[in-house]
Order: C-alpha cells, then sequence, then structure tokens
C-alpha cells in the first residue's frame, strides 16, 4: 500500500526512495527520534552508511534504541552536534542529505532549527552531494521563527545555479493554517 499525499513526512519518503539505494551514503541532518535515519538506514543496507545529526541528547537515546533494535549499528553514525559542522564528520560524498525542520513535537519546543545553522547545513550538504544526489528539506511554518526559515532556504534555494541544479518546491496549496512544504536540490549530472 502506498502513503497518501497527506503529509510532507510521508511525501518526502516517496521522493528519497526513487534518489537512493543499496550501498550509498545519507546525511540525516535533524535526527530527532531517528524515524528517518532507520528509514534511510534499512534501504543503503549493510554496505551504506547514514550520518546522523541533532543537538540534543535525547534524540540520540531515543534514535540509538531503534537502531540497536534493528541491528543497524554498523551503518548509522549518532552524531551529537549541530548540523552546522557536517562537514566536520562527512568526508565521502552523499546521495542525500534529509532535514526536518523545526522542532521535536512533544519535545522542548525552544530547540528549533534557526535560519543561519539551516542555511549552513544545507550548502555543506549540496557541496557533498554526488551527480544526481538530492538535498531534500522538509520546511514548517508555523511555529515563531518557522517563517523566517522558510524564507532564508526558498532565497538560497532559489539563487542556485540553474546549470548545476535542478530546485523544486512542493506544498499542499488548499491547506489553512500555515501548510508545510518540501524543497528539493538536486545535482544535475555534469556533461
Ligand atoms: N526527523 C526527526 C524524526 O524522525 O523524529 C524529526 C526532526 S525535528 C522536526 C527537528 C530536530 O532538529 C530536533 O530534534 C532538534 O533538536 C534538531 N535540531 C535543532 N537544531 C539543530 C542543529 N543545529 N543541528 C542538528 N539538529 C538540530
Amino acid at each position: 500500500k502506498r502513503n497518501n499525499f497527506d503529509n510532507v513526512n510521508n511525501i518526502a519518503k516517496m521522493y528519497i526512495k526513487e534518489v537512493i539505494g543499496e550501498g550509498d551514503v545519507c546525511i540525516d541532518a535533524t535526527m530527532g527520534n531517528g524515524y528517518d535515519t532507520v528509514f534511510l538506514a534499512e534501504i543503503v543496507g549493510e554496505n551504506g552508511k547514514v550520518y546522523a545529526f541533532d543537538v540534543q541528547e535525547e534524540a540520540i537515546k531515543s534514535t540509538e534504541k531503534k537502531v540497536k533494535k534493528l541491528e543497524f549499528e554498523d551503518r548509522v553514525e549518532l552524531i551529537l552536534d549541530g548540523h552546522e559542522n557536517i562537514s566536520n564528520y562527512v568526508k565521502d560524498s552523499i546521495k542525500c542529505a534529509v532535514f526536518n525542520l523545526g522542532y521535536l513535537p512533544r519535545c522542548e519546543h525552544r530547540i528549533i532549527t534557526k535560519p543561519d545553522t539551516t542555511i549552513e547545513a544545507i550548502k555543506q550538504s549540496v557541496a557533498l552531494l554526488e551527480e544526481n544526489g538530492v538535498v531534500c528539506v522538509s520546511i514548517y511554518t508555523g511555529h515563531e521563527g518557522g517563517m523566517e526559515e522558510r524564507n532564508a532556504v526558498f532565497d538560497y534555494a532559489a539563487n542556485l545555479e540553474q546549470k548545476e541544479y535542478n530546485v523544486f518546491e512542493s506544498k499542499f496549496i488548499n491547506q489553512k493554517n500555515n501548510p508545510p512544504s518540501i524543497i528539493l536540490i538536486e545535482k544535475k549530472k555534469q556533461v
């Protein structure tokens, strides 16, 4: 059974499934409870690698449990640091980086992603992309600062060179109250 087009998490996963496969290297830039981390780890398999980042210790603990249960320890690296430091940890080129912005539901709502660090992390991820690799950013605007962050991501992405990147936005256009959106940045194959 396929997912419905009813929330950005499901839709982002449909895109990501199209991009990554066995043996790929990926980044989960906003680990949270690790749902995306294990989703990526399952697809890349035992020969792939997922680097996952979060600034909250609880995120690491919660994700570690899922990773252990699925015996994905060898293919997942959990990093307690801001995604603005991605380039200190990831030296390989990557097939995909996933960002799920905002705050962790049911957790500390003051710990949110912020425009400056988000843009820095997206830039570093774009620089690591393999040809046909994708940075996928799910964006929420309902919380304080959310719209400012969305605008920063939009401005950065919209100004990427068309010759080098396909940049695509998808969003709900009939949803009331701050509908979320997704921005995809695909590195074109160089000819
Ligand atoms: N994808 C996650 C999941 O599957 O549960 C949900 C991510 S949640 C919407 C956003 C996460 O970004 C929070 O866990 C928060 O701690 C984290 N975060 C905030 N600032 C960050 C930063 N500078 N670097 C890395 N993670 C950050």
